[in-house]
């Protein structure tokens, strides 16, 4: 037994409080709400301990403060399976510093982008707690993708022993280089489907199959029970917890930063799942002075944080920062329950206000508990103008969605004169989005040329013109055997899952 214990519980109200593991393999809390720890304890470690430690040994010692009905082998192993040579450095999430910016990369993964982090992970604690659980059923993960997850989720769910994963994606609403990646994704285990409708079709379908009674009778019969690899899943925030106090502590350890500093943190941010895990590393001990909250042009949690007004009732946009194209930022109902003083009935009231007239407003005594965050938002020109800056001024380049980042920084110091030392999230590798950032290099609108080359004619010219290298799992793609063939619409999504399962 450990000294302490966390439990979860429902943002919504369930009075039931469960172990890490039930909240894994739950996902979701059956009255709707997130799962939220009943308590945040303090690192027993100090940043100076943590300085002297590996990715591996810094995400046990972080991870076991909140799962704490793991046991500590069946942690270390799974840091251990997570992350190894998948990872292209042994750093795994190095840091670049460009004055007091301080780039922290978390694509360095197979898909190259930042859900990498934690989606390598989870598949081994969601082992872990259906074992624990003494659950013998095989966990079948569903997901439904516009492009990025559903990626990251094959790539870890791969071969891993009691898994199945069946990804769904809009047929025509991925890009070529997200499909291929897809659809050539290796490991007995793994079924890509491409569905003949929208993103919201495909994930209609799954949310309909979720809550198939029938069919989950069916399953669970044939011995299978689902689980999701979402983003609100507890299994996903607290991997993310650990690379903020990496990040830390190796400034420290590199005199960059004395101890106790307090750092700005700035993240690129759409679900507000990222940014969250900071939010949770500084309750925990990580000094930590401000929170940038960086959007693209749907600036709702810029208007958020503005004005106490959370407001979907606008029209989406389409950005070159595609994967924080969002409106309903799911994991910031974690933040708004913490705010109420933890009060689910609360918290409950105004995700129906969400629900029912899509906008909720905040009271005056929960806005002076955001006193830490500071929302920013750059458009598609800042957004390129700060491409070419990170490479004119320090030969470094960034993709779309750390150029919102750096964008954001930039607005924050001029705007407050507040140069402190800043950790920005970097979410995903330049070579994902390379003709927007070619033309951003080139100072022109970042959809120019559409169509004209392929994404790998695209990435050649990129490493020409800037002397970086092409990332290996993009180099890989090339010659990759298509695998997956299957499509289906979207009324034959349950027909295609039954068939997968052979119910
Ligand atoms: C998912 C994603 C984000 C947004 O992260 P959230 O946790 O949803 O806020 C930002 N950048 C990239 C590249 C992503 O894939």
């Amino acid at each position: 037994m450990k000294d302490h214990q966390v439990l979860f519980r429902s943002t919504r109200g369930d009075r039931e409080n469960v172990d890490a593991s039930s909240a894994i393999l739950r996902g979701l809390a059956p009255d709707g709400g997130l799962y939220v720890p009943d308590h945040l304890p303090r690192f027993t470690r100090t940043m100076r301990d943590f300085a002297q430690m590996s990715y591996q040994e810094c995400a046990y010692e972080v991870m076991r403060m909140l799962l704490t009905d793991f046991s500590d082998r069946e942690l270390k192993a799974s840091v251990t399976a997570a992350y190894d040579e998948k990872f292209d450095t042994r750093a795994i999430a190095p840091v670049m510093c460009c004055g007091n910016a301080y780039f922290l990369e978390l694509w360095h993964g197979a898909t190259m982008a930042f859900k990498d982090m934690a989606l390598s992970i989870l598949p081994y604690l969601m082992t872990c707690a259906a074992h624990r659980k003494k659950e013998d059923k095989e966990i079948v993960i569903l997901t439904a993708t516009s492009g990025d997850t559903g990626k990251a989720a094959l790539a870890g769910f791969a071969d891993v022993p009691g898994t199945r994963i069946v990804v769904f994606y809009p047929k025509d609403g991925v890009s070529p280089t997200q499909e291929r990646q897809m659809v050539t994704q290796a490991g007995d285990n793994v079924h890509v489907i491409g569905v003949d409708g929208n993103f919201d079709d495909a994930q209609n379908g799954v949310k309909a199959l979720f809550t198939d009674e029938a069919l989950i009778g069916r399953m669970s019969e044939a011995g299978y029970r689902f689980s999701s690899a979402n983003s609100i899943n507890i299994g996903r925030l607290v991997p993310q917890i650990v690379y903020y106090v990496y990040a830390y502590a190796k400034l420290l350890r590199e005199g960059e930063i004395g101890n106790g500093y307090e750092v700005n943190i700035c993240v690129p941010t759409g679900n507000f799942g990222n940014i969250l895990a900071a939010y949770y590393a500084q309750w925990m001990g990580l000094p930590v002075r401000k929170f940038l909250c960086a959007s693209n042009s749907n600036k709702v949690l810029f208007d958020f944080f503005q004005t106490g007004v959370y407001d979907r009732n606008r029209a989406f946009i389409l950005t070159d920062s595609p994967s924080m194209d969002i409106l309903i930022s799911s994991n910031l109902e974690r933040l708004i329950y913490h705010i109420t003083g933890d009060d689910a009935e609360k918290d409950a009231a105004l995700m129906k206000r969400l629900v029912r007239e899509g906008r909720y407003e905040i009271s005056a005594q929960m806005k002076e508990e955001l006193q830490r965050f500071h929302g920013g938002y750059a458009s598609e020109e800042a957004c390129a103008q700060a491409i070419r800056d990170a490479y004119d001024e320090y030969g470094y380049l960034i993709d779309t969605h750390t150029a919102v980042g750096y964008a954001v920084h930039k607005q924050y110091v001029k705007e407050t004169g507040d140069d402190t030392a800043t950790i920005i999230a970097s979410t995903a590798s330049p070579y994902k989005f390379t003709r927007a950032v070619l033309n951003a290099l080139d100072n022109k609108p970042m959809r120019e040329g559409a169509g004209k080359e392929d994404d790998f004619a695209l990435a050649e010219r990129l490493s020409k013109k800037t002397g970086t290298q092409i990332p290996a799992p993009f180099e890989a793609l090339r010659n990759a055997k298509v695998r997956h063939k299957d499509t289906c619409d979207v009324d034959g999504m349950k027909a295609s899952l039954k068939r997968i399962l052979s119910l």
